[in-house]
């Protein structure tokens, strides 16, 4: 990493109030907890903003208003926006806003938070330091027709002041011991919430750009990692994310870890959400099959043109599988220009012929000659 810190640019507000709740959430917290502990009521409301809080964010600021990626009805709208307000991450009008550029810049300078800059840069620099005039909010008039999006930007502050911290300590107080239920209240369910929360969020802008595969694209940083999901709500599915953004699913498998997924499934049964944007499986699957083409036709040449014997047993079955594959990408395009949705069967025998070469190609390499 090549960053010089740019001191003159620091972004004061942020940086102490990140520095301050971090501090409180990672030190105050435990010390607390060592001394006192919480009551069942206490640990369940803890239990409670760690989902909302953080569901906000993914399937509320996230799919829903930066990507639309379904409809919500009122109560959903108010309650993410309520809680997405309480992981302290701006309004969603900003959220979305370097959300969006994010996407439409990944990996280059008006990337908010570009990867190239550095894990650092990517994770929590970006918002510790204004390296640029601030960027206009251009990218969000849709947004900005909601009431309740623009009644969230104007009162965010105190929303989430309320909200994400009075009232854990109210609750605090009145169930647990007065004033040393209300200081718990505060540190847990409030401070230490707020940082888990946020570190799930940036993990997601550094780690998720650098830790896992790359099944469907490699035109940018962005990768899926099974492990990154189980600490992100199920947004680890990253490099599926950038290539098919308006996707409601970022885990697309059904095996996949996607909570976030499985909440907007419910949240459809009970008729609070519609419109579901879901990428076709033809698409999805083409996807994987061209960029597997790609990985192995790379490594059959670079190893072909280094000095050194191949194992010849592995080369031809790799060689194998990479024409069957062809075959398997011609026949989708043949079924994709006859508008015809190709069948289950087909799907999973394409994957699973994929995923052979995928295997076969961990093999490929080259013997001491
Ligand atoms: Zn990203
Ligand atoms: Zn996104």
């Amino acid at each position: 990493m090549n960053l010089r810190i740019p001191f003159h640019r620091v972004n004061w507000v942020n940086t102490s109030f990140l520095f301050v709740i971090s501090l409180v959430g990672i030190v105050g917290a435990p010390l607390y907890l060592i001394k006192y502990d919480l009551n069942w009521i206490l640990w369940s409301l803890f239990t409670f903003y760690m989902i909302s809080t953080g569901l906000s964010i993914t399937l509320g600021y996230h799919r829903l208003f930066s990507h639309l990626s379904f409809k919500a009805k009122w109560p959903v709208r108010l309650f993410t926006l309520v809680f997405g307000a309480c992981a302290f991450e701006n309004s969603v009008v900003h959220w979305a806003s370097d959300h969006r550029r994010h996407h439409k810049h990944t990996d280059h300078d008006d990337d908010p938070y570009d990867i190239t800059k550095g894990f650092f840069w990517a994770h929590i620099g970006w918002i510790l330091f204004k390296l640029d005039a601030e960027q206009p909010i251009d990218n969000v008039k849709d947004l900005q027709r909601d009431a309740l999006v623009r009644f969230q930007d104007r009162f965010y502050v105190w929303i989430a002041l309320l909200v994400g911290l009075i009232f854990p300590a109210v609750v605090g107080y009145f169930v647990l011991d007065g004033w040393v239920g209300a200081l718990g209240g505060f540190l847990v369910v409030g401070a230490m919430r707020v940082v888990l929360v946020q570190q799930s969020t940036f993990f997601i802008n550094s780690l998720c750009h650098c830790v896992g595969d790359q099944p469907y694209s490699t035109r940018c940083s962005a990768r899926d990692s099974w492990i990154m999901a189980l600490v992100t709500y199920g947004e680890g599915y990253h490099n599926y994310h950038h290539e098919f953004q308006h996707d409601y699913r970022n885990g697309v498998k059904p095996w996949n870890f996607d909570p976030t997924k499985w909440t907007i499934m419910i949240l459809h049964k009970l008729g609070l959400v519609s419109d579901l944007r879901r990428v076709p499986d033809n698409k999805i699957v083409g996807a994987e099959m061209k960029e597997a083409q790609r990985k192995a036709e790379e490594k059959l040449a670079q190893l072909e043109a280094q000095e050194g014997s191949l194992n010849e047993p592995t080369v031809a079955r790799v060689h194998e599988l990479l024409d069957q594959l062809k075959e398997n990408i011609s026949e989708l395009e043949d079924i994709v220009a006859r508008q015809v949705v190709a069948s289950k069967e087909n799907l999973k025998r394409w994957r699973r012929e994929t995923r052979e070469l995928i295997n076969g190609l961990g093999e490929l390499r080259l013997q001491s000659a």
